[in-house]
């Protein structure tokens, strides 16, 4: 297949081109490093079946034009995600959901491609529901400052399902939960990696407001196998179109976080309490019942196995730090449908 990812040079967008070369597939990743990395790009310039283009896909996707050309599917996974990246560029951030997502169709429309949205749990807003089904609504603040994020998002769910309806599209919506793993920014500013880092430095853990808000956190091979299967799942004429929750659906508090950095990387480690973010949600859960039934799909890494890899990816010599393997796997029609539910973590 022959695919083009926005946002390739970004934490999630690296593994999942990592994964698609391991498959045989050819990928053209498309990025303007507002938030993604040069060496994540880096990291696949040699491989034959890799090319890049940078660019602002909200103002526009320039690729090579030509029957030879054409793409199998077009993933839009560009937008800043980590809310200091998406609150110091709230306008990019509201371009790349709706421009972004618009030219993204558009060229999946021209090209006869199928396409994909990276969604996400925001559009849940600060959830009155709990766990989140794909079937609730959200309690979104439209003009707070998440607004820039969780509304782009919430357009760009709109009018990837106005394309479906509309032209007859083939698309898919995942709605992706609080994932983590190697290659994250060190300044990302979520959670995950502001508490391993200031670990490893032996610095506090800063816990913003009591602790008590809840996350689950998804280790990114899970979310990588999760997108890999809706992509292979067309020839079942199920419901395709409609978003998918993938995550997973362990829950803790950001207080009991906390303390899973501290069994991992030092008993001694302080904990420093910080204010409060604005709309800061207080719960976040996914109900994957959706994505287990439409997939076979649940997540296979619980979260200290995850941590371990992690930090053991930040510990180890620069040279070997986030390196990808980039040794073919079978693909996932050989390796058959219906048995591939990894072991469970929740
Ligand atoms: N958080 C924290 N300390 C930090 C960074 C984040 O306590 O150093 C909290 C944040 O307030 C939120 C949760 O951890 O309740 C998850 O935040 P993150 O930025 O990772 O992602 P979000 O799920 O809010 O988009």
């Amino acid at each position: 297949m022959k695919v083009l990812l926005t946002g390739s040079a970004g934490f999630v967008g690296s593994h999942l081109t990592e994964r698609l070369l391991q498959g045989g597939h050819r990928v053209t990743g498309v990025d303007n490093y507002i938030s993604g990395q040069h060496r994540n790009t880096e990291l696949f310039l040699d491989h034959p079946n890799f090319s890049f283009i940078e660019a602002d896909v909200s103002r526009g996707i320039p690729v090579p034009t030509g029957k030879a050309d054409k793409f199998d599917w077009v993933l839009h996974f560009a937008s800043p995600a980590s809310p200091p990246h998406y609150q110091q560029n709230q306008i990019e951030t509201l371009m790349v959901g709706a421009q972004g997502t618009q030219n993204a169709l558009e060229l999946a429309r021209s090209q006869g491609a199928s396409f994909m949205l990276a969604s996400t749990s925001e559009v849940y807003g600060d959830p009155h529901v709990h766990p989140q089904p794909e079937s609730y609504w959200g309690h979104v603040n439209p003009n707070g400052l998440r607004s820039c994020y969780d509304e782009a998002k919430r357009y760009a769910e709109a009018i990837t399902f106005a394309y479906q309806r509309t032209h007859g599209l083939d698309t898919r919506v995942i709605r992706i939960f609080n994932t983590y793993g190697p290659r994250m920014r060190a300044d990302d500013g979520r959670v995950v990696t502001n508490l391993v880092h200031q670990a490893l430095r032996g610095e506090a853990l800063t816990v913003y407001g009591d602790g008590s808000q809840t996350r689950s956190f998804q280790y990114v091979s899970d979310l990588v196998e999760g997108v890999l299967r809706l992509m292979d799942v067309s020839s079942l004429g199920s419901d395709l179109h409609g978003p998918v929750n993938l995550g997973n659906p362990d829950e803790y508090s950001i207080l009991e976080f906390a303390t899973v950095i501290r069994e991992l990387l030092g008993e001694g480690l302080k904990i420093e309490f910080r204010p409060l973010p604005q709309d800061d949600p207080m719960q976040r859960r996914p109900d994957i019942t959706r994505a287990r039934a439409l997939l076979g799909w649940q997540p296979g890494v619980p979260l200290r196995e995850g941590l371990r890899r992690m930090i053991g990816d930040l510990q180890a010599p620069p040279g070997l730090r986030e390196q990808p393997s980039l040794r073919e796997q079978p693909s996932l029609q050989e390796k058959g449908r219906g048995t591939r539910i990894a072991a469970g973590a929740d």
